[in-house]
């Protein structure tokens, strides 16, 4: 278990980009604490923060740096919403919905606060578009658009038609978009280390290169680490952790699976206005995904799946480079300064397990690729939780979760399997 911890980021074009290289101790001893979090990426994070805010002691324990894993990596694509509403949807009826629209733009919500709040320098901007890979894909946006505004939410929605999308986005590729003005990108490791500041100064003790090897609930809470141990009156597990800690209710519950990203040179201001006039996010409307925006220093951040037999590509940039230059042909002699991966955290479900392993053992982790929004709506259920407002975990905990435990082998080869049936549909 974590015999290579990293003390590093992933070389990647946020880490290059970091404007905060605070170093945390490592845990040695024995200490105590309201609440010991486990995982310092978003989640972590995000539910520390809400915890401090709300008058816990808190521990954080992250088993290489804070923002080392998905959180420090991603698209940085700020979406509204959850992996797997319908899933949500169909379990919960009406309390489904009105769970959905009361925490849609909660996660957005919370991330401006705290961006305004400690002065965070992430780079967050507004607008995000979903883009039509298919004809037959607008038939989704509309209806979505067209239930937003009927509920009442839709107002910052719009449907651009196949005619307009020169002013979405200078490529031959897609058959319309639907834009939420809401919505938008920020460099995600700059946030996470800005919350974690933030954390640290409001009173969170955090720890770095401190893997949690086992943890306990029941009289007496605990997470244990090889050279310290966390006593507390609750453990939160904070994001997908070590396989060995994922016992109970979370073994084969999650599949982890590669995303991978390329970050261009920086691009002529014309040939930025020209692919992403706006400066919007954009995500296509495939299960298998391209995701793209450009940086503040204008590069292009451009992700996708590489492959489907889940192991890492041996080079990202020759893999992910033809589907770059496909969508975008004039990028063709754009060298890639970055390219890096991390793992995205399904659940079959799709919709993120947020829930109780015991009466004071929480975890959150599922997210299916829709984190960025979601760590902090989970972040602020579990924290409600625990200071005793149970209403939305209890939602969460309603939404049957499917577990496949056939170990990590074979859970990952039938996930692969998944994707590329997945891939097919959305090329047939
Ligand atoms: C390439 C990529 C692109 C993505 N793009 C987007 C996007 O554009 N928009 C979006 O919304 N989402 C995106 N996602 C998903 C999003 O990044 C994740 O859902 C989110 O970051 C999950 O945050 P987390 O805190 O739960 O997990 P993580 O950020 O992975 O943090 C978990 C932390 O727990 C630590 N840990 C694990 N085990 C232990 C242990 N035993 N003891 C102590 N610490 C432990 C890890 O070191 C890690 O730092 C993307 C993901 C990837 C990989």
């Amino acid at each position: 278990m974590f015999q290579r911890m990293s003390v590093a980021h992933v070389s990647s074009y946020y880490s290059h980009t970091l404007n905060d290289d605070t170093r945390y101790p490592q845990l040695e001893g024995r200490i105590a604490a309201d609440v010991c979090v486990v995982g310092g990426g978003f989640s972590g994070i995000a539910t520390a923060l809400s915890l401090v805010e709300r008058g816990f002691s808190v521990v954080v324990l992250e088993a290489h740096r804070v923002g080392w894993g998905a959180s420090g990596r991603n698209g940085g694509q700020m979406i509204a919403g959850i992996s797997g509403e319908h899933c949500v949807e169909r379990h919960l009826g009406d309390d489904g919905r009105r769970l959905l629209k009361d925490i849609r733009y909660l996660g957005h919500e919370i991330v401006e606060a705290r961006i305004a709040k400690h002065a965070i320098a992430c780079d967050l901007k507004y607008g995000w578009a979903e883009v039509a890979a298919r004809p037959r894909h607008m038939a989704g946006l509309r209806s979505y658009v067209e239930e937003r505004v009927e509920a009442g939410d839709g107002d910052h929605l719009e449907i651009v038609e196949a005619s307009s999308m020169d002013a979405v986005v200078g490529s031959r590729a897609y058959h319309g978009a639907m834009i939420d003005r809401k919505s938008g990108h920020l460099h995600p490791l700059n946030l996470c280390l800005g919350e974690a500041r933030a954390a640290a100064a409001e009173g969170v003790k955090i720890f770095e290169g401190s893997p949690v090897i086992s943890f306990g609930g029941g009289a007496k809470p605990f997470a244990e680490t090889a050279n310290g141990r966390v006593d507390a009156a609750s453990v939160v597990l904070a994001g997908f952790a070590d396989p060995a800690l994922q016992r109970g209710a979370l073994s084969g519950l999650v599949f982890p699976t590669g995303s991978y990203i390329v970050a261009t040179e920086p691009l002529a201001e014309r040939v930025a206005r020209e692919i992403i006039p706006q400066d919007l996010a954009i995500a296509d409307s495939n299960v298998v995904l391209d995701y793209f925006r450009l940086s503040a220093d204008r590069r292009l951040i451009f992700g996708g799946r590489a492959n489907y037999s889940n192991r890492d590509p041996h080079d990202i940039r020759a893999t992910l480079k033809p589907r770059m230059v496909e969508v975008f042909p004039q990028l063709k002699d754009v060298a890639l300064d970055f390219a890096w991966g991390g793992k995205i955290d399904i659940v079959l479900s799709r919709a993120p397990a947020i829930g109780r392993l015991e009466p004071n053992v929480y975890y959150m982790q599922g997210y299916s690729g829709h984190g960025v929004n979601t760590t902090h709506i989970a972040g602020e259920v579990v924290a409600d939780a625990i200071a005793g407002t149970m209403e939305r975990l209890d939602l969460f905990e309603r939404i049957p979760q499917v577990r496949l435990p056939v170990g990590q082998f074979l859970g990952s080869q039938l996930l692969a399997l998944g994707m590329l049936y997945y891939r097919l549909r959305d090329i047939l």
